[in-house]
């Protein structure tokens, strides 16, 4: 069961949850017109602490510039504040955070400029997203029978709600089929991301991440690419063609939710020794260190929400 935090922030102020509703007839709710984020707040020894507050919070103010809103009616700044008060109220020591910039008025019309934006921001308690035996061992997933969108379709850089439905068909597609997630490829072939997270492959001592225009850029693939070069691995963003994912020496995804997970079979072919994998395994931990306060990065990326 998912347990919510009792308060919601709503246009400004922070309200009973159950308070925090909009009406059947929603514009965002019929077209999509909406842009959401996903962050953590982490326990720690100083209390609750959000993951790369600022990054998340200018992806969010993006994804509605990219949707096309005019007039976001908070800064930045407003609304990492507003993240803060909103975890300080559920006195959770550590929740998942989703705020969301929507069309409000009712769905007669398909101009954004016809409805003005409202923003909320709630939290939700989140244990392991894939299950902690996922977190261990690794997960199944196939090469879904979706196309991840084209730039040009769906504006990839922005997570606008509409973006998600891709993601629904192909995450419903691989469980009904028995995997525990899709990894998507785009327009052209190449691999780009799964349904919420970015991909990794592992060879030959490199970690190597999709570059095609069709991923969201996640801020835990950066956070990555950052922690490994702080470890001396080698990185390189470059195109990637469904094979090459076969024989990599390792695969794992990365996202907000999903936090690291290795992929140990991809379309029934083991991966590397079918099992999580040692350079995963060694970004795993200082992720985890890292954003629960213990990693040298941790001052840089953590905002503490008792300070
Ligand atoms: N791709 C997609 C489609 C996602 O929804 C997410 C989750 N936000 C990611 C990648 C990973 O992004 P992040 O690490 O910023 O959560």
């Amino acid at each position: 069961m998912t347990i919510e935090g009792k308060f919601t922030w709503m246009d400004g102020e922070l309200i009973e949850s159950e308070k925090a509703t909009i009406p059947f007839l929603s514009s965002a709710l019929h077209y999509g017109s909406a842009a959401f984020e996903g962050i953590r707040a982490y326990a720690t020894d100083k209390g609750p602490a959000v993951f790369r507050l600022k990054e998340h919070m200018d992806r969010f103010i993006n994804s509605g510039h990219i949707l096309g809103f005019r007039d976001i009616p908070y800064t930045c700044d407003e609304l990492c504040q507003a993240v803060v008060d909103t975890v300080a109220a559920s006195k959770m020591e550590s929740c998942y955070i989703r705020p969301l910039i929507f069309s409000d008025g009712s769905a007669y019309g398909l101009n954004l400029d016809a409805y003005k934006p409202r923003i909320g921001i709630a939290v939700w308690e989140m244990g392991i997203y894939l299950g902690e035996e996922a977190l261990k061992a690794g997960i199944r997933a196939n090469v879904s029978s979706f196309t991840r969108h084209h730039p040009n379709v769906m504006l990839t850089k922005a997570k606008s709600t509409g973006n998600y439905t891709n993601s629904i068909l192909a995450k419903t597609e691989s469980v009904r089929l028995g995997f525990e997630e899709a990894i998507m490829l785009d327009p052209q072939g190449y691999v780009s991301e799964c349904t919420g997270e970015n991909l990794f492959v592992v060879r030959n001592g490199q970690v190597i991440t999709p570059f095609t225009a069709s991923i969201l850029e996640g801020i835990t693939r950066d956070s990555i690419l950052t922690l490994c070069n702080d470890m001396g691995i080698e990185t390189v963003e470059k195109p990637i063609s469904r094979d090459q994912l076969y024989i990599a020496d390792e695969l794992f995804v990365c996202g907000t939710a999903a936090e690291i997970i290795a992929i140990r079979e991809l379309d029934f072919r083991t991966i590397g020794a079918g099992k999580m994998g040692p350079v995963a395994a060694k970004v795993q931990k200082l992720f985890h260190e890292t954003a629960t306060g213990k990693g040298a990065r941790s001052d840089e990326w953590l905002t503490y929400v008792n300070a």
